[in-house]
């Protein structure tokens, strides 16, 4: 099987060679993401391997259709930026890697949160500069406070727990109640009741269109004064111009976000030479009280083992005829 990895950083080509001893395929890696510009690279290929800013939408699909594609592998869980109908009409199937590590993703919620409010990024500079005063860095107990958590699958589940240990009261949102956390204390509220009685709120659902923008003017408007948002999802769950607006009138008393609506011109990539064009990144910058990580939550050597393993094994299963249980349709 020859296969097209798109996106691939130096560590994605690095767990794929470790583990293909196993499977030997032919892979070609490319820096590029796969576009309708660059889809023509996936020539004299099976199968294009793609991750979370890949743009797999109709155009694309096409191409990749007259180029012989039979499967897309995508080495994540969302699977938001495929155009799943594009795929079906021109037979294509979706594969993706559901789960392979909830922990890599709450524990980062946790230490997005444990950051925000105690503010050790802050403190670690000041104290490196012979700064040893504590003034602006007082924080508050998380035990006892009202956690909201919107989206109650794998990571949602596993996030609960871990702020279960922290003493929190944990209210939740979804569309279909997990009995486990019922039983273990997390109470099911409406999603109105979750954005009002929350002094931290966590996103964990998926992006599509009912949940775009599920933070918005109108829900930042019920949640309480100086409450903390955390966005671990998918960028577009946050309408980015209403939370700008929300952390001016200090409404919004802290934002942590690993994803961000407009990343895929930004995120993995090293910019620090470059003159930066989004202005709205760089007004979330500037806010002291905010916190941005370039959608590193996955990146635990737990987590790419997993992901590199499911992949192939994916891929494995298509060519060899089997049942696709990793199957996206
Ligand atoms: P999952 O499918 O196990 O859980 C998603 C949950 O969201 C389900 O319980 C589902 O019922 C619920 N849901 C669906 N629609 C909803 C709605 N309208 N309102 C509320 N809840 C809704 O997925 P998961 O493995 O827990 O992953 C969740 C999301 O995390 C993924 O979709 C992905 O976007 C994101 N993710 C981010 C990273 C990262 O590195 N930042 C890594 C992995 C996954």
């Amino acid at each position: 099987m020859k296969i097209a990895v798109f996106s691939t950083k130096s560590y994605d080509q690095e767990y794929f060679e470790k583990y293909n001893t196993d499977y030997d395929y032919d892979f070609s890696f490319y820096e590029t993401a796969l576009n309708v510009d660059t889809a023509k690279l996936s020539a004299d290929c099976d199968v294009v391997c793609v991750f979370v800013n890949d743009v797999v939408n109709e155009e694309t699909i096409k191409i990749l259709s007259s180029n012989g594609i039979q499967l897309i592998a995508l080495r994540c869980a969302g699977y938001n930026n495929i155009d799943l109908e594009a795929a079906e009409k021109a037979d294509i199937k979706v594969v993706r890697v559901p789960a392979y590590s909830p922990e890599a993703v709450a524990e980062h919620a946790l230490a997005l949160i444990l950051t925000l409010n105690r503010k050790t990024h802050k403190a670690y500079n000041r104290v490196r500069e012979g700064n040893f005063s504590l003034k602006n860095l007082i924080g508050f107990n998380l035990s006892n406070k009202t956690i909201g958590v919107i989206g109650t699958g794998k990571i949602g589940e596993t996030f609960c727990s871990i702020l279960k240990g922290f003493g929190c009261r944990i209210i939740a949102f979804d569309i279909a109640e997990n009995d486990e956390l019922v039983a273990g204390g997390v109470e099911f509220l409406s999603l109105e009741d979750v954005f009002r009685q929350s002094e931290i709120i966590s996103l964990h659902c998926p992006l599509n269109k009912h949940t775009k923008h599920i933070v918005n003017k109108a829900s930042i408007a019920k949640m309480k004064d100086g409450v903390m948002i955390i966005n671990t999802s998918r960028g577009a769950l946050i309408k980015t111009q209403d939370a700008i607006e929300g952390l001016k009138n200090r409404k919004i008393g802290y934002l942590g976000i690993d994803v961000y609506e407009q990343e895929e011109n930004l995120f993995f990539e090293d910019l620090s030479e470059h003159i930066i064009q989004d202005d709205m990144i760089l007004r979330l910058l500037s806010f002291p009280n905010v916190l941005i990580t370039s959608h590193q939550a996955y990146f635990t050597k737990e987590a790419m083992n997993q992901i590199t393993l499911t992949t192939l094994d994916n891929v494995a299963a298509y060519k060899n005829g089997k049942e696709l249980k990793n199957e996206v349709k």
